[in-house]
């Protein structure tokens, strides 16, 4: 059997190493005679599995001290509403819309605050991030999308906000690379696109941020405080994703932390925009110095909409059969993408070099 290469935004691509693991260990795990799709949360089997993985984000993140880590569900976009529920205070936020997700965390804030969006890249279609310099005013907080998944754009710099917490969307960059966490107040990450399966949201939040005192009637489980106290075990959590989490972070500590990832995913990455810049078939869409390590949308140099559709068609469709799949464009932006994540491996990005070549050549 053969597996093919993955370039699926999201759910995505997991380390093979991981799967065989959790393969081996489905029927019995660790000698309790059980899966841990059966145990109970509160088992004395669970409980490491939950402090493995907290305790792996915190070395591998470089998790101050003062910061809680979370484990919710609900994806990223329960976060686009538990964000505002909880900062509101004075009722404005600021907010950057670099693209559809940033665009989303707006509308969903839009509820609870007066959204100011002081910077949008929409009159670029999103290829760029705006310059934003120091974020400054009477904000509750600071949100911007620090990868935006469908445009293939990334936040090169952190912006400075001085004292208003910066929050920040970090679904299809986590652990991509080292990041400071101490420069944000909250980060969060649904974990379906470089950390696990589906089903577990990641949050990582500044102490003096949990309140007692949220949006009046919150309910209990949009609350960060109550999953705090809890040890987010207020309710049932994703028990056997975030085992498979904590596989995936043993994988990324044993290829060398953020620091191994980064390096892994810059070549990946600077191998795909060299081949993209310098074809005369293909261009990338994201502009330099913008650019996403993540997430590589591209399109060829036909100009006739018409025949840039079927062209697009034919290529994923040949793609697949030759074991690329998923290199469909975001059905917003069209043309092809590529998302090669933490799993995805180098020579997944040279074999769609490869098949990009030839497909040039016979279409050109
Ligand atoms: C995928 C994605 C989301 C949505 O995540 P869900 O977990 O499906 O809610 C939000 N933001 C970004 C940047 C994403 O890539």
């Amino acid at each position: 059997m053969s597996r093919v290469y993955n370039f699926s935004a999201g759910p995505s691509m997991l380390p093979l190493e991981v799967l065989e693991k959790a393969a081996s260990e489905m029927t019995d795990y660790n000698g309790t005679g059980q899966s841990v799709m059966e145990m109970s949360h509160r088992s004395k089997a669970f409980k490491p599995i939950m402090e493995k993985t907290e305790a792996l984000v915190r070395e591998l993140m470089n998790v101050p001290e003062n910061y809680k880590v979370l484990f919710l569900q609900g994806g990223a976009s329960l976060q686009f509403a538990m964000v505002p529920l909880n900062l509101k205070k004075n009722g404005k936020a600021a907010y950057v819309n670099t693209g559809v997700w940033a665009e989303k965390a707006i509308k969903e804030a839009g509820k609870w605050m007066e959204v100011d969006v002081i910077a949008s890249s929409k009159d670029s279609n999103y290829r760029m991030i705006p310059d934003v310099g120091t974020i400054s005013g009477d904000y509750d907080y600071a949100h911007i999308t620090l990868n935006n998944t469908i445009m293939g754009t990334k936040w090169a710099k952190i912006p400075e906000t001085g004292s208003i917490p910066l929050v920040a969307d970090i679904s299809s960059c986590v652990l991509s690379e080292p990041l400071d966490v101490s420069k944000f107040g909250i980060l969060y990450a649904g974990a379906q696109k470089n950390l696990a399966p589906a089903g577990v949201t990641l949050v990582i939040i500044r102490e003096d941020l949990i309140t007692d005192t949220p949006v009046e009637n919150t309910p209990a489980m949009l609350r960060y405080d109550t999953h705090v106290k809890e040890g987010s075990m207020y309710n049932t959590p994703p028990c056997y994703t975030i085992y498979v989490m904590g596989l995936v972070l043993e994988w990324i500590q044993k290829n060398g932390g953020a620091e191994g990832m980064a390096k892994r995913n810059t070549e990946k990455a600077s191998m795909l925009y060299d081949y993209l810049d310098a074809s005369p078939y293909y261009a990338a869409t994201a502009e330099n110095g913008s650019r996403s390590l993540m997430n590589i949308p591209f399109v060829t140099k036909e100009t006739d909409p018409e025949k840039a559709d079927v062209i697009n068609k034919k290529f994923v469709a040949e793609a697949e059969k030759a074991g690329l799949v998923n290199l469909a464009g975001h059905r917003l932006v069209g043309g092809m993408r590529a998302s090669i994540y933490n799993a995805m491996p180098l020579e997944g990005v040279k074999a769609l070099i490869a098949f990009m070549e030839k497909f040039a050549k016979e279409n050109a």
